[in-house]
């Protein structure tokens, strides 16, 4: 028998082993719904990495475990892939959250937008507060993604719109990035996320500006791996978003796209014509833009915590988009206004009741798939070789996390191996 493998980290008798490991790149289709699991399971690790997986009596065998270590009995409860959040805006002042009644009494998001609230409100809001306190908030923040099992998080900039405030926002996710106890973060860079208040009349001024200072100067100092562009015909044309996206690939920035979200604009289109990571939001994708999605390794990041916070019925077509063979994935889109929300488990929960998933294939779009929309492909999957992010749940499967509606089902959050958070008095 070969050698056994050094172990700093054991969990052990997991009920239900979401492995989501088998082949490369997403799930598509019916694979989605049949991802791996190991009944009975256990997860070894060293040097926070993966090392083996398997059923609980075949990895003990197999592993020795070091002086120090850490043995953890899950007593039945299951194990998942840390959830990784694809769509974030989470460097912000504060929520807009006197925006959310007059919202809910049928003001529409456009005309309270047009009335110098939504994201306008929010730059306003973010120009004036400094950066060492706007690392506070964002820090909270993310603690609290943490503690609902969020492992890796995407963060875009986009409520500065000048040089100076979209370089703070980036900064401010650096920072979370250095920092430990954080997710893992991924810097994206949407300073064409709205046309700012001083550039109403010379929208091309504007443009130019992010296309030859900002984008440059973001590349220059890596504070960004990615660019972002809001593609809707009331913000940036496809004409206007393709210039953005292409500058960024000139300057080494992979490219996303907030698409087709109130309109078929042909956002999806073009996302997947320029090899993009991602077209997110797809909640009015034509037949046109799901086509060229399945033709390509552009992922498709649904948000319907978006729909079902604006209190709206344009849910994305997640299942027409699986069938045709689109890669799909979840995020949140936490934001200060149009969803507020950090919780992954809520976002399941909404996308199976809401867009008709199987919890195995929301699961699988909330771990594997949306690594991948982040170009992380060994992030999201419990295998050797992978990262130990991973979570305990409070019960034996994923099904009674989408069920239980708005209660907490995280029981402890590791990542990299290290536990950053414990549900007091459990495991
Ligand atoms: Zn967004």
């Amino acid at each position: 028998m070969a050698a056994r493998q050094n172990a700093d980290l054991l969990v052990e008798n997991a009920g239900r082993l979401y492995t989501m490991s088998g082949g490369t790149g997403p799930l598509r289709g019916a694979a989605l719904r049949e991802v791996q699991i190991v009944e009975n399971g256990a997860l070894a690790a060293a040097n926070g990495e993966i090392v083996l997986v398997g059923t609980s009596d075949w990895v003990r065998e197999r592993i020795r475990l070091v002086p120090g270590c850490e043995v953890v009995d899950a007593e039945g409860a299951a194990v998942i892939p840390g959830f990784v959040d694809p769509h974030t805006h989470a460097v912000f002042a504060q929520p807009r959250a006197f925006e959310f009644g007059r919202r809910l009494c049928g003001e529409s998001y456009v005309s309270i937008a047009q009335s110098g609230g939504g994201i306008r409100a929010s730059v306003r809001d973010f120009r004036t507060m400094d950066e060492a306190e706007l690392v506070r908030r964002t820090r909270q923040r993310l603690t609290s993604a943490l503690r609902y099992g969020t492992t890796t998080i995407e963060i875009k900039s986009g409520y500065g719109l000048s040089l100076a405030d979209e370089l703070k926002a980036l900064r401010v996710v650096r920072q979370m990035a250095q920092e430990s106890d954080m997710p893992r973060c991924v810097a994206t860079c949407l300073a064409a996320h709205e046309i700012p208040d001083e550039a109403r009349n010379d929208r091309q001024a504007y443009l130019r500006a992010v296309c030859d200072e900002i984008l440059p100067a973001v590349a220059r100092e890596g504070l960004a791996e990615r660019v972002d562009v809001f593609c809707e015909p009331h913000v940036f044309s496809v004409d206007e978003s393709r210039s953005v996206l292409q500058r960024g690939r000139e300057l080494g920035l992979r490219g996303c796209v907030h698409a087709d979200e109130l309109e078929p604009s042909g956002g999806a289109e073009l996302a997947a014509q320029l090899g993009a990571d991602s077209a997110d939001h797809l909640g009015r994708i034509s037949p046109a833009g799901i086509a060229a999605l399945a033709a390509s390794d552009t992922v498709a990041v649904l948000l319907p915590g978006t729909i079902f916070s604006l209190g709206l019925d344009s849910f994305a077509p997640a299942r027409t988009m699986i069938e045709a063979g689109v890669a799909v994935a979840l995020a949140t889109d936490f934001n200060p206004g149009s969803c507020h929300c950090e919780s992954m488990p809520l976002i399941l929960a909404i996308a199976c009741t809401r867009m008709r998933l199987h919890p195995h294939e929301a699961l699988a779009m909330a771990t594997r798939n949306a690594a991948c929309a982040l170009g992380r492909p060994r992030l999201g999957r419990l295998e050797s070789g992978a990262a130990a992010d991973f979570v305990l749940l409070r019960s034996s499967s994923i099904d009674e996390l989408c069920q239980h509606l708005g209660l907490d089902e995280i029981d402890a959050v590791y990542k990299g191996g290290r536990r950053l958070f414990r549900r007091r008095g459990t495991h």
